[in-house]
């Protein structure tokens, strides 16, 4: 028995454990958890558990849906909302085939073949996500837009507690499961939040990214609230974005780190932009899911719709943060694009697939946008050779659709689902008569 299995083991005794959940991520990015006795786990731990995954979103064909959960013995954390003692403890698991093979459905599984082939190159992929969402009060009537539990704004400091207490409870319990937090605070929109995770390797902070959802959503329910992490789900206020600061390491030395370079980007971390600018049409179905996605992204502001970056350009797709020279680890990029639905497995795995292309092919970085680029007009635009993001699911689908980096990084059984499910959620929006049309154009035509 390894030591991490010996450690959970002990650790369950201790506490005496009364359940214990395993976690898989589907493919759309929703978390699945199955429960078993604490007496199952040492033989989940050696041998894995079996499901049927047919009925998992993306997860399999119904004539192959013998799938095994392989619990991942370091991800061992107890559920701080479900008490101490006689409590609930879970893991995160990779799932398999019966054969004893890597499953082709597993959004873990893309993420980890893709930081092996960094690891290859001789990288580790770190990320810090910015994650927003909004607070709103219940009940959530569906079909009905939500009333947001503050007015508060950007870094406000009020008498109206609701989201500091939020704010308050969510980052202890996200803290007593191991996830780090480093800045928290209202966002722009009333009942927005941010909570900004401290910096980890792509796949534990994939693992977080997920608690931290559930860490979330419990808290809320907790204070009769109702937390979301849709795009954009208030019209006229700021969507939610989960902008991602990403760097690669060699060993313990930051390859995007080069005192001399321009904004003291290296050439590494040049190519890396390069990549994710080159192939970032093609990403934009996995890092803005969802139709609602593209409402976010309309809107302007600080969200980006356009293929550029630069320095302090909010208006931009990736830009480069400035950070103190003392501090040459913290070099990094800061990519703007992907909100709080993602996939995070896929959404990472496609970002770092896109940035070692950039780096493999030694691409070379267009010019950086300084200029707030919603403000130029389209000719300026396309002087300065400036690409908009596909503004719809459908076009982010079509885009998706002639993208050989994204079949490779997703394989082709996930890639073929995204683009099917997302064809067919793109049919359903298409045929809706909206409020806008019965109220505008019923009373006119
Ligand atoms: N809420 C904005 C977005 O949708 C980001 C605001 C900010 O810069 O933090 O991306
Ligand atoms: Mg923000
Ligand atoms: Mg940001």
């Amino acid at each position: 028995m390894d030591k991490q299995t010996d450690f959970v083991l002990r650790t369950m005794e201790e506490r005496d454990v009364r359940f214990v959940r395993l976690w898989f991520t589907d493919v759309l990015g929703f978390l699945k958890s199955v429960a078993i006795a604490p007496a199952e786990l040492e033989g989940a731990l050696s041998e894995g558990i079996g499901f049927d995954g047919s009925a998992i979103q993306g997860f399999a064909r119904v004539y192959e849906s013998d799938m095994v959960a392989h619990p991942d013995p370091s991800t061992f954390q107890m559920l701080p909302w479900r008490g101490a003692a006689g409590g609930t403890a879970r893991l995160f698991c990779d799932i398999g085939l019966p054969d004893g093979s890597a499953s082709f459905a597993d959004p873990r599984g893309v993420l980890k073949r893709t930081m092996k082939k960094a690891a290859d190159m001789g990288f580790t992929f770190y990320v810090h996500p910015e994650i927003e969402f909004y607070l709103f009060k219940r009940p959530i009537v569906p079909g009905v837009e939500p009333t947001p539990v503050d007015t508060s704004g950007y870094f406000d400091h009020t008498t109206d507690t609701a989201g500091t207490e939020f704010r308050r409870t969510a980052i202890s319990m996200l803290e007593q499961m191991g996830i780090s937090v480093e800045f928290s605070h209202h966002e722009g929109g009333p009942g927005q939040q941010e909570i900004d995770l401290r910096y980890a390797d792509a796949l534990t902070m994939a693992d977080n990214i997920m608690t931290f959802r559930v860490v979330v959503k419990e808290v809320a329910v907790m204070q009769d609230l109702f937390a979301s992490f849709m795009p954009k789900p208030l019209a006229d206020q700021p969507g939610s974005g989960m902008h991602s600061h990403v760097s690669l390491f060699e060993g313990d030395t930051n390859a995007f780190y080069d005192a001399s370079g321009e904004y003291n980007l290296s050439r590494t971390g040049r190519q890396f932009v390069a990549g994710l600018l080159h192939h970032a049409a093609e990403l934009s179905a996995v890092l803005n899911p969802w139709v609602n996605s593209y409402k976010r992204l309309a809107a302007g502001g600080e969200a980006p719709a356009y293929i550029t970056w630069g320095q302090n350009n909010r208006s931009a797709m990736v830009r480069i943060p400035m950070f103190k020279p003392s501090k040459a680890s913290s070099a990094r990029i800061e990519i703007r694009s992907l909100d709080s639905s993602v996939n995070p497995y896929l959404a990472y795995a496609l970002i770092l697939a896109a940035g070692l292309s950039g780096i493999e092919n030694e691409m070379e970085l267009p010019d950086p946008a300084e200029d707030d680029v919603w403000s130029l007009t389209e000719k300026q635009r396309e002087a300065l050779g400036i690409k908009p993001l596909p503004n719809s699911l459908d076009a982010a689908v079509r885009a998706m659709e002639n993208s050989q980096l994204v079949a490779d990084t997703l394989g082709e059984h996930v890639y073929d689902f995204v683009l099917r499910n997302k064809r067919a959620e793109w049919a359903e929006y298409s045929r809706q008569v909206t409020p806008l049309e019965l109220s505008k154009q019923l009373p006119a035509l």
